[in-house]
């Protein structure tokens, strides 16, 4: 089963992504993470890509096509995935459509996490992430059990991402309603289209992801 995840910067795509990814043994791709990876890392692309992140711009469509085309062939994703935060703008989602299609493959939905602009700054601003393991964790909403120490691996360092500031937010947003929410009637056109709403609490989004992936029709 092959999903794109759609929705603004912290509408939850991440965290429903790793959900999706355990629950039906699919691959999460997330383009974000790894250019988070090249940056860290120093690479020509990190090092083309850092300014634009941190600006809360895109980068171009060349260069993450290319990224997501290597990554689509890697063996943990032979049996499906869902891309989260990509595509980004129309041309990626043609270039996916090529891509799939060379490769045999096919997309089956589209889910569009919706989300409150007003709702999102506070989200963003507050979370952050083990860095040692990569749970997610949020100040008001999800705060580790005992001050200062990941559930789940012990480690007692956390990242904060440097475009999660409420200046670098507010450019994502605009990014997002610019290139990205064209996407929408790309795939109602297509009929992949289907709307959850994000403002629920996580183990309800969960629900109603389940609810579309589960229907007899959907599983491929
Ligand atoms: P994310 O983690 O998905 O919020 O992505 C963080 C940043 O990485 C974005 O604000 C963009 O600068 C860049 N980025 C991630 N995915 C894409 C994409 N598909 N196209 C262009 N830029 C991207």
């Amino acid at each position: 089963m092959n999903l794109i995840l759609l929705g603004p910067p912290g509408a939850g795509k991440g965290t429903q992504a790793k959900t999706l990814q355990d629950r039906y043994g699919i691959a999460q791709i997330s383009t974000g993470d790894m250019l988070r990876a090249e940056v860290k890392s120093g690479s020509a692309i990190g090092n083309e890509a850092r300014a634009i992140m941190e600006r809360g711009d895109l980068v171009p469509d060349a260069i993450i096509t290319a990224m997501l085309a290597l990554r689509v062939q890697k063996p943990d994703c032979a049996g499906g995935f869902i891309l989260d935060g990509f595509p980004r703008t129309v041309p990626q989602a043609e270039a996916l459509d090529v891509m799939l299609g060379e490769m045999g493959l096919a997309l089956n939905h589209v889910i569009e996490l919706q989300v409150d602009d007003a709702a999102l700054v506070e989200r963003i601003a507050g979370r952050f992430t083990c860095a040692s393991c990569g749970t997610g964790y949020h100040d008001r909403f999800k705060p580790t059990q005992q001050a200062g120490v990941c559930d789940v691996c012990g480690s007692h360092e956390f990242i904060r991402r440097a475009d999660d500031k409420a200046e670098t937010v507010a450019a994502r947003l605009d990014a997002y309603h610019r290139q990205t929410a064209p996407l929408l009637p790309y795939y109602q056109a297509q009929g992949k289209l289907h709307h959850v709403d994000g403002m629920a609490d996580m183990g309800s989004v969960a629900k109603q992801l389940a609810a579309i992936l589960d229907a007899p029709a959907s599983i491929a």
